[in-house]
C-alpha cells in the first residue's frame, strides 16, 4: 500500500483506521467507541472494551506457539543465558502474580519495580498487567533521593527489588539504596519482595521483606487467570528521562497501548511471530517497556533481554547474539553506536548478520556521520525513529511494513500513521506550511492510541505542560524543534530550549554539532548557547577528541579549536561559529545516555545546574566547571 494514503486515512478516518488495527489484539469484551474525544485534550481509545496486556503478550500465544522462545535472558555480567518458551514464561508470570496477590496487591494498586536487567523484572511487569496492578519501573541504579520521590509519587503497595545489579563485572548493591529511599519516603510499602541473586549480602527488615525464591516454591502450580480490565485502565506509570528538567510521570492506558504496540510491530519494526527482536535498552526506560517487554511479545516474537555492556567481553557481543538467535529486528540508541564507533570495526564484520532486516535507532539525534558509519560497517539498513516517553511508540519513522521508502540520513523519516504532526512558528502560533521552514514539532489532538493518558495524578500538569489551543485546536508540544523537506521527511534540530539566538539569528545546537562532528578528530560534541552581553547568546562547544594525543599542549588545543571553527564557518557561516571550543574527556549525560545540555549551559553561565538526579557521571560536569572557570 501507498504510505501517504495509509497516513492520510489514519488522520481523516481515525475510527475506521484504528478499528482495523484493533483486530491485531484479543479483546475479552469488544469496545463500543473507537475514539472518544469529547473532553479534549483528554482522549479515550476503545471505550467499553476490555482486554489484558499480559493475555496478549503471553497467554494468547500458548495455542499456536507454546514451545517457541519467548524471553531470552542473556547476561554477560554473570555469564548466564536462560531461554523461556511461551509456556515457561506463562508459568513464571503466574507464579509472580500469585506472589503479588499473596502480598496483598489488588487491581489498581501500584507495584514499584527497582531491579536490574533480570528475567524476574519482566515477570513482575507482566504479572502486574495480569492482575491489573499498575507498575512503576524505576531505573535500577538511581540513588535513594530520586528513588524516594518516585516511591512517594507511586505510593506502591509492594516494591520488587533485587540484591544487586552488575556493571562491567562490578557488583552494584541495590538493597542499601532501597532501604534508605524507603526511610526518606513518606509513602511506605507494606511489603518488599527481594530477588536474591547471590551477588551482594543485604539486611532483611522482619515483617516487611519477603524472599522471592521461598514464595515462588509455594506457588509452582498456582493458576492466576488474567483480570480483564477496561481499555482505559492504567497499565503503568513511567518517568521521562529528566533531560530538560524534573522528570514527568507518564500514565499509560491498556487497550490503546496494546493496539499501538501490535500495529507498530507490523508496520514499523517489521517483526513477525516466531522471529526474534533485540532491543538493547533497559526496562527502566520507555523503549524497555514498549520494545523489550510488551511489543515483541504481543507480536508473538522472542525478545532478548540483555544485561551487560556493548563492549564486554568485546565489541562483538551484540552481533554474536544477532547471529546466534537470528535476530530480525534490532533496536538501539545513537549513544551506544558512538561507543562502538570507538572500538575496532572488525567486530561488526565477524558475525553473520544476514537475518537482520534493520537496525532501529532512537532516543537522540542520529547525526549523519554516525548513521553512515554504522550503516556501512553493518551492511544492514538503519532506521532512525523519533518519539518520547510520553508517546510510547514512534511519532516519526519510516513505516517499511506499509511501503518501503528510502532513508535519508539525519532524518527520522515521515510522520507515523495516527500522528497529525505540524510545525508551528513559536512566535506567531501559525503552521509552517512550506518545506524547509523551521518550527516546533507539535501534534494536533487527539494523540493516537498508546500515548500518555495524563500525568500520573496530575491532570492539570498534563494540560498545562503539553497543550496549547491554536486556532481552536488542541495542540500537543513535543518541545522539539524541526524542519520538513519537500518529501515530507522531518529533521529534528534540537529541543526548543536549545535554540540559540546569536544577534537575532536562530540556530539549532544540533546543526552546529552536526557540522563540528564532520571534523576528522571529533568523537563527540555538545553545543550550548551561553549568554553574551553583545550578541545575546553565543555558541560554546564541548568536544571529545578521537585522538587525544593531538591535544598535547595549549598550542595544539588552539590549533584544533581553530580548525573546528573553520569547519563551522565554511558550512554554516561565521554567525554559527562557537565562541570557544573546549576539550573534555566526558560529557554530562543522563543514565539513558542523553546529553544534559541544560547542565552544560548552566555551568557555562556560572549558574546552578538544577535537578541532576538522572546524571550518569557527575565528574563530567566537574571537568566542565574547571574549564569555564
Ligand atoms: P525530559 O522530558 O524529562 O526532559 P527526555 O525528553 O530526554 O527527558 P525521553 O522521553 O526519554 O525524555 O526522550 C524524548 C526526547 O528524546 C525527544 O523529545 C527528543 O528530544 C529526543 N529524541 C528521541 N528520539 C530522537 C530521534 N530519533 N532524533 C532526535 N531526537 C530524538
Ligand atoms: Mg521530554
Amino acid at each position: 500500500m501507498n504510505y501517504a494514503d495509509f497516513h492520510r486515512r489514519s488522520i481523516e478516518e481515525p475510527d475506521a483506521f484504528w478499528a482495523e488495527q484493533a483486530k491485531l489484539v484479543d479483546w475479552h469484551k469488544p469496545f463500543d467507541t473507537v475514539c472518544d474525544y469529547s473532553k479534549p485534550p483528554f482522549v479515550t481509545w476503545f471505550a467499553g472494551g476490555q482486554t489484558n496486556l499480559c493475555h496478549n503478550a503471553v497467554d494468547r500465544h500458548l495455542a499456536t506457539r507454546p514451545d517457541d522462545k519467548a524471553l531470552i535472558w542473556v547476561s554477560t555480567e554473570v555469564d548466564k543465558e536462560v531461554v523461556y518458551s511461551f509456556r515457561e514464561l506463562h508459568a513464571e508470570v503466574q507464579r509472580m502474580a500469585a506472589i503479588l496477590r499473596e502480598l496483598g496487591v489488588k487491581k489498581g494498586d501500584r507495584v514499584l519495580v527497582y531491579m536490574p536487567m533480570i528475567a524476574e523484572a519482566a515477570f513482575t511487569m507482566l504479572a502486574c498487567a495480569r492482575i491489573g496492578a499498575i507498575h512503576s519501573v524505576v531505573f535500577g541504579g538511581f540513588a535513594s533521593v530520586s528513588l524516594a520521590s518516585r516511591i512517594d509519587n507511586a505510593a506502591p503497595t509492594v516494591i520488587v527489588s533485587a540484591d544487586a545489579g552488575s556493571r562491567a563485572g562490578k557488583v552494584v548493591p541495590y538493597k542499601g539504596l532501597l532501604d534508605e529511599a524507603i526511610k526518606l519516603a513518606k509513602a511506605k510499602p507494606t511489603k518488599v519482595l527481594m530477588v536474591d541473586r547471590g551477588l551482594a549480602k543485604f539486611e532483611r527488615s522482619a515483617g516487611r521483606d519477603e524472599d522471592y525464591a521461598t514464595l515462588r516454591s509455594k506457588h509452582m502450580n498456582t493458576q492466576v487467570p488474567c483480570e480483564w480490565v477496561d481499555s482505559t485502565h492504567p497499565s503503568y506509570t513511567l518517568y521521562t528521562s529528566g533531560t530538560t528538567g524534573t522528570p514527568k510521570g507518564v500514565q499509560r492506558d491498556t487497550g490503546g497501548y496494546c493496539v499501538a504496540l501490535a500495529a507498530s510491530m507490523k508496520h514499523i519494526y517489521l517483526g513477525k511471530p516466531g522471529e526474534t527482536y533485540f532491543s538493547t535498552s533497559d526496562i527502566g526506560w520507555v523503549v524497555g517497556h514498549s520494545y523489550i517487554v510488551y511489543g515483541p511479545l504481543i507480536g508473538g516474537m522472542a525478545t532478548i533481554m540483555y544485561e551487560g555492556l556493548p563492549i564486554r567481553p568485546d565489541a562483538g557481543v551484540w552481533w554474536s547474539l544477532v547471529e546466534k538467535y537470528k535476530v530480525t529486528s534490532m533496536f538501539s540508541a545513537p549513544t551506544a553506536v558512538r561507543v562502538l564507533k570507538k572500538q575496532d570495526p572488525a567486530y561488526l564484520k565477524k558475525y553473520d548478520l544476514s537475518s537482520l532486516r534493520a537496525l532501529f535507532l532512537a532516543g537522540e539525534p542520529l547525526d549523519e556521520p554516525t548513521a553512515t558509519w554504522i550503516s556501512e560497517s553493518l551492511g544492514r539498513p538503519i532506521i532512525d525513529n523519533y518519539w518520547q516517553t510520553e508517546t510510547g511508540w514512534p511519532i516519526l519513522s519510516l513505516c517499511n511494513g506499509v511501503e518501503q521508502l528510502p532513508s535519508k540520513f539525519g532524518s527520522p523519516g515521515l510522520a507515523v500513521y495516527g500522528y497529525n504532526v505540524k510545525l508551528i512558528d513559536e512566535a506567531t502560533g501559525k503552521e509552517m506550511t512550506h518545506s524547509d521552514e523551521k518550527g516546533v514539532v507539535m501534534i494536533e489532538g487527539p494523540l493516537p492510541p498508546g500515548c500518555m493518558q495524563t500525568v500520573w495524578q496530575d491532570d492539570e500538569r498534563f494540560v498545562k505542560t503539553y497543550w496549547t489551543v491554536l486556532d481552536g485546536k488542541h495542540m500537543y508540544s513535543t518541545f522539539d524543534w524541526g524542519v520538513r523537506d519537500k518529501d515530507g521527511y522531518y529533521f529534528i534540530l534540537g529541543r526548543t530550549d536549545d535554540v540559540i539566538n546569536v544577534a537575532g539569528h536562530r540556530l539549532g545546537t544540533r546543526e552546529i554539532e552536526e557540522s563540528i562532528s564532520s571534523h576528522a578528530n571529533v568523537a563527540e560534541v555538545a553545543v550550548v548557547g551561553v549568554a553574551d552581553q553583545l550578541k545575546g547568546q553565543v555558541a560554546m562547544a564541548f568536544v571529545i577528541a578521537k585522538d587525544a594525543s593531538a591535544l598535547g599542549d595549549q598550542a595544539a588545543r588552539l590549533k584544533l579549536e581553530g580548525e573546528i571553527m573553520k569547519v563551522v564557518d565554511s558550512q554554516l557561516g561565521a554567525v554559527a561559529r562557537p565562541s570557544r571550543v573546549l576539550f573534555v574527556t566526558a560529557l554530562p549525560k543522563t543514565r539513558s545516555g542523553k546529553l544534559l545540555r541544560r547542565a552544560l549551559q548552566a555551568v557555562a553561565e556560572h549558574r546552578d545546574p538544577g535537578d541532576m538526579s538522572t546524571i550518569e557521571d557527575p565528574t563530567a560536569l566537574q571537568q566542565v566547571k574547571a574549564l569555564v572557570g
